[in-house]
C-alpha cells in the first residue's frame, strides 16, 4: 500500500474553491481591465486592501459559523440530463439566494444600490452574526461577486451532486493522491510554481485576443460552459487509469493538456467580473 505523505493527512477533506492563488489571478485580471471609474470606486469601497487580497476572503469566512448561511453559493447543481437554465430555484414566493448563479445577481444588485438587496445582505449578516469585510457592505459584496464569478468558471463548481463535484473522486496526480477537484482548484495551478501576479501576467498575454467575446457573454454562457468542461474532465478519468492502483494518474501530460484550459478560465473570468464591475460602477 502507498503511505499517505503526513502533511496530506492534515488537509480538510472537502475544498470548494479555486485555491487562493485562482482567486488571486482572476482578481488581478478584474482589476487591470477595470475603467477608471470602477476602478475609482472598487479602491474607495477597499480602502487599503488589493482586490486580488479580500478575493479569497469568502472562503476565510466559511470557518466562521456566522457565515455558514453563505456556503451554499460557492456553487451550483446541474445534473446530468438538465440545463443550467432549467436551474432555478429563487421564485417570488421564496425569494432566498440558493447558489452560485442567484449570488451573483444578488451581489450585483447591491453594489448596484438597489436598496431592498442592501438591506437584505444587511439583515442576513446581523441576523447570523456575520462579520462584515472592513465593516463596509461595499467591500463585502465586492468581495463575493469577483470571488464567486471566479468560482463558476471552475468546471466542477458546476457540478453532479453525486460526488460533491469531484470531491469524492481519488486520482493520483504526479504520484500523490488528491481528490479531482482539488486538483482542478488548486494542484494545477501551483505545479506551475508561479506567483499570482507572474501567473495573471501570462493568462492575460495568452488570452488577450479573446477578451471581448468572453466579456459580451451573458452569465448562464459561463456555467454552461463550465457544464461542457465538466464532462470533458470526466471523459478524460477511464482513459488515465492506472491498472496497478485502479486510480487515474496524472502527470505531465495531463499538465500539458489542461493547464490551458485552466488558464482559459481564469481569463474568462477575470474579463467578465471586470465587464461586470464596469457595467454597475460606469
Ligand atoms: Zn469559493
Ligand atoms: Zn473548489
Amino acid at each position: 500500500m502507498r503511505l499517505i505523505p503526513a502533511f496530506l493527512l492534515f488537509l480538510p477533506q472537502f475544498v470548494f474553491a479555486w485555491g487562493a492563488n485562482g482567486h488571486r489571478i482572476v482578481a488581478q485580471i478584474c482589476y487591470d481591465n477595470l475603467n477608471p471609474t470602477a476602478r475609482e470606486r472598487v479602491d474607495a469601497a477597499l480602502g487599503d486592501n488589493y482586490l486580488a487580497q479580500v478575493s479569497t476572503w469568502p472562503d476565510y469566512v466559511r470557518a466562521e459559523s456566522g457565515w455558514d448561511f453563505a456556503s451554499p453559493w460557492h456553487y451550483m447543481t446541474v445534473q446530468p440530463g438538465q440545463t443550467v437554465a432549467d436551474v432555478v430555484h429563487e421564485t417570488a414566493a421564496d425569494p432566498g439566494i440558493f447558489d452560485v448563479q442567484e449570488a451573483i445577481a444578488f451581489m450585483s444588485s447591491v453594489l448596484r444600490g438597489d436598496e431592498a438587496a442592501r438591506t437584505r445582505l444587511t439583515e442576513l449578516m446581523e441576523k447570523n452574526g456575520a462579520d462584515p469585510l472592513a465593516g463596509s457592505l461595499d467591500a463585502t459584496a465586492l468581495a463575493f461577486l469577483v470571488h464567486f464569478i471566479a468560482d463558476v468558471h471552475m468546471p466542477l463548481h458546476v457540478g453532479k451532486n453525486r460526488d460533491l463535484g469531484g470531491n469524492r473522486i481519488t486520482v493520483l496526480y504526479f504520484g500523490d493522491r488528491y481528490n479531482l477537484h482539488s486538483v482542478w482548484d488548486t494542484q494545477i495551478i501551483e505545479q506551475e510554481r508561479l506567483s499570482f501576479t507572474e501567473f495573471a501576467a501570462f493568462v492575460s498575454m495568452h488570452t488577450r485576443d479573446r477578451k471581448a467575446d468572453w466579456a459580451a457573454a451573458p452569465p448562464q454562457e459561463w456555467m454552461r460552459e463550465s457544464v461542457d468542461l465538466r464532462e470533458l474532465i470526466y471523459n478524460t478519468l477511464y482513459d488515465r487509469t492506472d491498472r496497478e492502483s485502479g486510480l487515474p494518474d496524472f502527470g505531465y501530460d495531463y499538465q500539458h493538456d489542461y493547464l490551458p484550459i485552466v488558464e482559459d478560465r481564469l481569463g474568462a473570468a477575470g474579463y467578465r467580473a471586470a465587464a461586470v464591475l464596469n457595467a454597475i460602477f460606469g
